[in-house]
């Protein structure tokens, strides 16, 4: 039997937030390939087997896929939220890219809800109109160009929503770039900071930025920061569709 390789989003967290359709494609599996915590989800049953492992080896993962697929394995290679949002698509298309003796494997890639607009539909409406989502972990790309981009996506009056904001070995940007958010968007802006949105924990706290903190966030936390017209309605927050 010839092999495959889908990527597939687990979604934010609930159950019910995974789609129909990735359901069907772990369901057809030989092999799960992921990230600890998202292979965790995926309930065991004969004649599937589960690859755990650790975080950052991305590119050995998408490999591993590729060549397992290639010798009649049915792999999902599996993220959280949506797989093409900083997340394992990429990595496989960029193990291909290296890789060409895989070209003959079929890939297929399958949306999820991704974190931002799980936390967005849980505080109200704050990304309504024009946005945009910057990953704030400088293991792939220098801090000058993360900075650089909050400046530009803050002077366009762009909502933003913000991934990886702060970890244990980089504990002090997220202060940085809230100083640049402060400077750009003044004190004012709301900023929500919504933490394992979709599990039972869930957390949402929205504040301005004069009153943010470092400490607000943490790698489970999604930021989000409204444009200039972003205000509460009751307990809700929103941006207008049009620009005011
Ligand atoms: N592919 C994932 C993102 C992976 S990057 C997606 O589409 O959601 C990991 C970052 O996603 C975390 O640091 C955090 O910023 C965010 N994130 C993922 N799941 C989350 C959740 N349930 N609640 C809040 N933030 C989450």
């Amino acid at each position: 039997m010839s092999g495959w390789v889908s990527i597939v989003g687990l979604g934010p967290g609930r159950e019910t937030l995974v789609t129909p359709e990735v359901r069907e494609v772990i369901d057809q599996a030989t092999d799960i390939i992921g990230y600890i915590p998202y292979v965790k989800r995926i309930a065991p049953r004969e004649g599937l087997t589960l690859h755990a492992t650790d975080n950052r080896v991305e590119m050995d993962r998408a490999t591993h896929a590729l060549s397992i697929a290639q010798q009649g394995a049915r792999v999902v290679v599996v993220s959280s939220g949506d797989p093409g949002v900083f997340a394992m698509a990429s990595a496989v298309f960029e193990a291909l890219e290296a890789q060409p003796q895989f070209a003959d494997v079929p890939i297929t890639v399958h949306p999820g809800i991704t974190a931002m607009l799980a936390a967005a539909a849980a505080a109200g409406a704050p990304l309504g109109h024009d946005f945009c989502t910057i990953n704030l972990s400088d293991n792939l790309k220098p801090w000058e160009m993360i900075a650089h981009r909050l400046r530009m996506a803050s002077r366009a009056d762009f909502a933003m929503a913000f991934y990886n904001p702060r970890s244990k070995s980089r504990p002090h940007q997220f202060g940085q770039a809230l100083e640049i958010l402060r400077e750009e968007c003044g004190q004012d802006r709301l900023i929500t900071f919504a933490r394992n949105v979709s599990h039972a924990d869930q957390t949402l706290n929205t504040v301005t930025l004069g009153e943010a903190t470092e400490e607000m966030a943490d790698m489970r936390t999604v930021v989000l920061v409204g444009n200039s017209a972003t205000r509460c309605v009751g307990p809700y927050v929103y941006t207008p569709r049009s620009a005011s």
